[in-house]
């Protein structure tokens, strides 16, 4: 038997009125951009808006949308605290614990999670491998937060159980693995180097590289034919998808999660393809940004 599981398909029962990205703060959010390039695209009639809400008020806004029959998306910092303020959570948002994608369904909010198939689709670009290839491969992940908690997921989804993961702080790592029942080898820092030698993958979920040009981890430590993804992103490329690329590397950053988890939303809102290359033209032509959807 294998340990491959595949996240069933989910769809609004009902079309969303509006949408919106709830965040705070949320005018640097890209979400809009591809998004409102996409409903122009597919002829859908309906704008996608940014709503900065602080963390009190989260409860009220959430259920002023659900009054108006709203979908959309969260974005940081309430992912976590959604799941508990919508009616319902599917499968996926349970097990991560995060909701990042919602719709209405006869007035109650359906909280779902759509990073995990972001994830995946990117994991599936670098690395398009069976589950039993997937299972051979060894896989480092940096940090143990929100994000790394949607990737480990979707590399369980995927096949991928030989998994190690590096933080600073090993007891939030322990408390997520046994959260996800998802074993992991759980290491700190300075353990880096040993694990990343035999590793086929290496993916960092922290935000080093955000704001600054440091690396996750030197670039020399990279065995040959390594595959990197690092979730942050920026207006051209990270500085150690730069580095690793130099080096000859495969190399994702997080645009393609980004642009996945937003057509993975659209799709379930609308039950029609998403418009990727639109989406994707959207991001060309954005003026420059950093950060998280
Ligand atoms: P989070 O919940 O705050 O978790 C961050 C993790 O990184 C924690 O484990 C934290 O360790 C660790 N960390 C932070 N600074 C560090 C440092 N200087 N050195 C070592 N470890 C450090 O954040 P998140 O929601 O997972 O997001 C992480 C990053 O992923 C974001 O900054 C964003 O750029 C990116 N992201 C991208 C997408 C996408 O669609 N591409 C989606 C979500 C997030 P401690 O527990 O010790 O603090």
């Amino acid at each position: 038997m294998t340990e491959h599981r595949q996240e069933r398909v989910v769809r609004a029962a009902e079309r969303p009125s509006r949408l919106v990205i709830l965040g705070h703060p949320v005018a640097h959010s890209l979400s809009p951009v591809f998004q409102n390039a996409a409903l122009l695209e597919t002829a859908i009639p309906l704008v996608y808006d940014r709503e900065d809400v602080a963390p009190d008020g989260l409860a009220d806004a959430l259920r002023r949308l659900a009054a108006e029959g709203a979908g959309g998306n969260i974005t940081i910092p309430h992912k976590e605290a959604a799941t508990a303020l919508v009616a319902r959570c599917t499968p996926v948002a349970l097990r991560t614990g995060a909701v990042n994608t919602f719709w209405t369904e006869q007035g109650d909010l359906i909280g779902h999670n759509t990073d995990v198939d972001g994830a995946a689709a990117t994991i599936r670009a670098l690395l398009p491998v069976d589950s039993s290839a997937a299972g051979d491969t060894s896989v480092v992940l940096l940090g143990a937060g929100g994000s790394a908690a949607a990737t480990l997921v979707a590399l369980h989804s995927l096949g991928y159980h030989r998994l190690t993961i590096v933080a600073r702080t090993t007891a939030r790592a322990h408390a997520l693995s046994e959260r996800l029942s998802i074993p992991a080898e759980i290491v700190p820092p300075d353990a880096i180097e040993r694990v990343v030698r035999r590793a086929g993958l290496v993916i960092n979920a922290t935000p080093i590289g955000l704001r600054d040009d440091a690396l996750p981890m030197p670039v020399a430590f990279l065995p040959a034919r390594c595959a990197v993804f690092d979730l942050v992103y920026r207006r051209g490329l990270t500085p150690w998808i730069a580095a690793v690329r130099e080096a000859g590397h495969r190399a994702e950053d997080g645009l393609r999660m980004l642009v996945e988890q937003g057509a993975s939303a659209f799709e379930t809102w609308f039950d029609v393809p998403a418009p990727r290359e639109t989406m994707w033209g959207a991001l060309d032509a954005a003026p420059p940004t950093h950060g998280s959807p």
